[in-house]
C-alpha cells in the first residue's frame, strides 16, 4: 500500500517507524469500513495521520484521545522530554498545538476528531462501536490496563486491537504493553494477526 502525505511524515515528531505507520494505515483501511477507529496516545499526530489515511479510504474517522500533557517519559528531565513542546506560560507539556498544526498541514481535519482528555474520562460515556482500537498512551501497568479495559470492549467482532511498544526482552523497554498483549490473548477473545516491529495487531473473534 502506498501511504503518502502532502507533508513529509518523517518530519512529524513521534515514536513510530515508517513500517509501523504503514501497518496502522493498512489496519484502518481493512477494519474501518463500517466503524471508526480510536487511538489512545496521539502526541504530535504521527500515528493519527497513518490511521486517518486508512480511515479516509472508507470515509470513516479516527478519534484521537490524548490529554496532550505527555506521559511520564516526556516530562522535564525525563528521557523523551522535548523542550519545544513545553508550555512556559502554564509550565506543562502541551503537544496539542503541534498536533493540530500537523493534522491541518497534512489536510486531515476532515478525518481526525481530537479528544483532548485523559483516556479514562473520554471513555466514561463512550457507546460507539469501534472497528479499530490503537493503544499507545501511558505505559504504566495501570494506564495500559485501563486503556485495554475501557476501550477494547467497544470493538466489533472482526475489529482490530493494535498495541504499540511490544518488547519481548525487558532490556529493550517497559513491559506494560506486552503484558496487555499477553492478557488479550489469554482471554481467547483475540487472535494474533501480525507483529510489525514493535506494533502488534490482534483481531477480535466471535467467541
Ligand atoms: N502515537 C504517538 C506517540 C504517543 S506518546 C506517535 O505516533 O508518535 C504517548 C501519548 O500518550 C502522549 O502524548 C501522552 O500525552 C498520552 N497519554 C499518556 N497517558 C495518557 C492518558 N492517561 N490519557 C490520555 N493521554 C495519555
Ligand atoms: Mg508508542
Amino acid at each position: 500500500m502506498n501511504v503518502s502525505f502532502p507533508i513529509d511524515i518523517n518530519q512529524v515528531k513521534g515514536f513510530l517507524s515508517p513500517a509501523e505507520g504503514e501497518t496502522l494505515a493498512w489496519a484502518a483501511r481493512v477494519a474501518c469500513q463500517q466503524h471508526p477507529a480510536l487511538e489512545v496516545g496521539s502526541y504530535c499526530g504521527k500515528s493519527t495521520l497513518y490511521l486517518a489515511h486508512g480511515c479516509r479510504v472508507n470515509n470513516s474517522v479516527v478519534f484521537a484521545v490524548d490529554h496532550h500533557e505527555g506521559s511520564e517519559e516526556h516530562q522535564p528531565g525525563e528521557q523523551y522530554h522535548d523542550a519545544a513542546l513545553f508550555d512556559q506560560q502554564y509550565q506543562r507539556m502541551d503537544s496539542f498545538r503541534e498536533f493540530k498544526a500537523n493534522i491541518s498541514k497534512a489536510g486531515y481535519n476532515d478525518t481526525v476528531v481530537p479528544i483532548v482528555a485523559p483516556s479514562t474520562l473520554a471513555a466514561k460515556h463512550w457507546r460507539t462501536p469501534l472497528g479499530l482500537v490503537f493503544i499507545d498512551g501511558g505505559h504504566s501497568e495501570e494506564a495500559a490496563s485501563n486503556d485495554f479495559d475501557n476501550w477494547a470492549k467497544h470493538l466489533v467482532e472482526g475489529g482490530l486491537l493494535l498495541i504499540h511498544d511490544l518488547f519481548p526482552d525487558p532490556k529493550d523497554g517497559g513491559q506494560a504493553p506486552i503484558n496487555l498483549w499477553r492478557r488479550a490473548l489469554a482471554t481467547n477473545l483475540y487472535k494474533k494477526v501480525t507483529i510489525s516491529e514493535t506494533l502488534g495487531v490482534l483481531v477480535r473473534t466471535n467467541t
